[in-house]
């Protein structure tokens, strides 16, 4: 079935596995990382369920603006499919109703919120009862829990499967993974006795960086133009003004950008989502609101100009690079403001509970962590989801061993200025008038409240504000320092401050790493590291493959126009460089290469053959 249908020959990691113990008839929770390939986990058993009688599957996805391309995606394949949701008219929908009544289709795509409507509910059970309702695969299943980054309430209604269809196989399936989240989808599911499979999640071909926030905009646009010229990204901003602002910038720049965020009309939105699955190179600058399901392979990189509220957040919208298994960035910028902004946010929430709070709080410490430490970020990440690993040799800390100074002494010279200046004043102060004291600035300010007469005034003048305010931030990422959002961004001390205070605990920060094209390439790492992840050399071609590849390109995009698809849904990049190498003479050779599965071969292998032999 994978090579016939998809082309492909061999499964991926646990995919055997979960096809097996799905097509089986059992209940199944999968959490594979974006990008590790969960689609062909229900549509392969979706397929043989079908031939053995078992009727259709259906697939409860979120999302309605990518079902089109999905659908399309199996069509392209062979394999028949549709789905049911609120773009359509009733005509439509009444035809697919009257073709899954007749058994013609093999997978079904509907959103939560159609899962409960009376109509939807009245054609599930008349399946079910003719015995033609073979599987519910629950993709983006995190959604259910309020744990999970992305809680979508309309996903609660989904109890409904279990109480009405007890008797139709489950499976659901998602990219994150931590335990709360993880217990919450087996509760609200009714997975108990579902089988879990977990898989590793590591993406060994993202490349991670995290650097210091000096000028975001700046900082932006030295990275795409030096590193990803004319190649495809995502830019990811806190604020739709920001994402209006900042598509604007990259735009003037010369660089092919969108912004997206969900103040845009839906079908402006669409708009600018299709044309960012079909066109090469374009960035999209968006709030998170853009990027799930987003299936584009060729993504190239994922850019953080805030910080997000957590890892899980975090992992997954890095997670859209390179699902191609080729060599992506994720990359991002943060300075203290963004752990300010983030802390404010959880604080002066009025919907979330206290217990609440303190679970974000703890999700926002560990992406500090994460951004201040000076191991490698992988192993930090994967640590994180309860995988153990070791130094990877394709992240920043790996390649450009931060270099680490002892700011013990520091720590302690600002949690002590942070205590006098409460005691002397009996209120808090903010971080720029404490960093103005420590570095002996007498400001107006500093005078007014006869802080310059404190002890600590100037003990710190030996070092810079980017300094002081890297101290800071591991501070308060190592909860010894809290930020009080209630009170004006004050600090306040915390309990533990006290063991750094009497110099029991050493502090090591992270000297602000060097971060660009430049430096690594001065390294000779950048190389070595390309072509040392796996199964992901960069293929050099020779002039007469490049022609053809560009050939098979300019056929495919064509292609894709004439059927409104995406081109990377009518043959993967990877797939037309792979003809363009071997050059292909019949059918027969043509049929070995990966991702040309048997409907792909006798719909297109003729154009195929013929573009690639064209005269140059
Ligand atoms: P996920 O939904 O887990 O994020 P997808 O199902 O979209 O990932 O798969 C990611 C990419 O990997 C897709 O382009 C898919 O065609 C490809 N893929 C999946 N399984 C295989 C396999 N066994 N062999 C080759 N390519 C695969
Ligand atoms: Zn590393």
């Amino acid at each position: 079935m994978l090579g016939q249908v998809f082309g492909y020959s061999d499964f991926r990691g646990p995919q055997q596995a979960i096809v097996e113990h799905v097509v089986a008839g059992g209940d199944a929770l999968v959490l594979m990382p974006t990008g590790g390939g969960k689609s062909l986990c229900y549509q392969i058993p979706a397929i043989v369920r079908q031939n053995a009688g078992h009727g259709v599957t259906i697939v409860i996805s979120p999302l309605i603006a990518l079902m089109h391309d999905q659908v399309g995606a199996l069509t392209e394949a062979g394999v028949s499919a549709a789905f049911l949701n609120s773009t359509q008219s009733y005509e439509e929908s009444s035809q697919i109703e009257q073709q899954l009544l007749r058994n013609e289709l093999t997978l079904l795509y509907a959103a939560p919120e159609r899962i409960n409507t009376p109509r939807m509910k009245s054609l599930l059970t008349s399946l079910n009862e003719r015995g033609l309702l073979s599987l519910f695969a629950i993709d983006e299943a995190h959604c259910v829990s309020q744990w999970g980054h992305d809680f979508r309430p309309e996903y609660r209604s989904l109890s409904l499967l279990h109480e009405t269809f007890p008797d139709v196989p489950r499976m659901a399936l998602t990219a994150t993974a931590d335990a709360l989240t993880r217990q919450d989808m087996v509760e609200r599911l009714k997975l108990e006795d579902a089988r879990h499979f977990v898989s590793s999640f590591d993406r060994p071909n993202i490349r991670y960086t995290i650097v210091e926030k000096t000028d975001a905009t700046r900082q932006l646009l030295r990275f795409i133009q030096t590193e990803h010229h004319g190649e495809a990204g995502i830019v990811y901003c806190q604020s739709r003004k920001r994402v209006e602002e900042i598509a604007g910038m990259l735009e003037d720049a010369g660089i092919k950008a969108m912004a997206y965020h969900a103040g845009l009309d839906a079908r402006l939105r669409q708009q600018r989502q299709d044309r960012f699955l079909r066109e090469d190179g374009c960035v999209m600058v968006a709030t998170i609101a853009f990027g799930m399901g987003i299936d584009k392979p060729d993504v190239r990189f994922v850019a953080h100009l805030d910080m997000p509220k957590n890892i899980e957040g975090y992992y997954q919208e890095t997670g859209r690079a390179g699902r191609d298994g080729l060599p992506a960035d994720a990359w991002m910028v943060y300075g203290l403001q963004d752990v300010v902004n983030q802390r404010r946010m959880i604080d002066t929430s009025e919907v979330a509970s206290e217990e609440f709070k303190a679970v974000m709080r703890g999700k926002l410490d560990a992406l500090l962590t994460l951004a201040e430490g000076t191991r490698c970020r992988r192993v930090s990440l994967l640590g994180y989801f309860g995988e153990a690993s070791e130094p990877c040799g394709n992240c920043d800390n790996c390649l450009t061993p931060p270099a680490v100074w002892d700011a013990t002494e520091a720590a302690r010279k600002m949690l002590s200025c942070i205590y006098r200046v409460q005691q002397a004043s009996g209120i808090s102060f903010g971080a720029g008038h404490i960093m103005d004291i420590l570095r002996g600035k007498p400001t107006e300010k500093v005078v007014q409240y006869g802080h310059d007469q404190l002890s600590t005034f100037g003990i710190g003048a030996d070092l810079a504000e980017p300094q002081w305010r890297g101290v800071l931030r591991q501070l308060i990422a190592s909860n010894l320092v809290r930020v009080n959002t209630e009170a004006f961004n004050t600090l306040q001390l915390m309990l533990d401050a006290k063991a750094v205070l009497k110099g029991e605990v050493s502090v090591l920060l992270r000297q602000q790493a060097a971060s660009t094209k430049a430096e690594r390439t001065r390294r000779g790492s950048k190389s070595t590291v390309k072509t040392s992840v796996k199964g992901m050399a960069e293929a050099t071609l020779n002039a007469g493959a490049l022609e053809r590849l560009g050939r098979l390109k300019a056929w495919r995009t064509d292609v894709a126009r004439e059927h409104n698809l995406p081109p990377f849904v009518i043959f993967h990049d990877a797939t037309l460089r792979a003809i363009a190498e071997q050059a292909p003479q019949d059918l027969h050779a043509l049929s070995s290469i990966s991702g040309m599965g048997v409907k792909k071969l006798a719909a297109y292998g003729a154009e195929v053959l013929r573009v690639c032999a064209e005269p140059d």
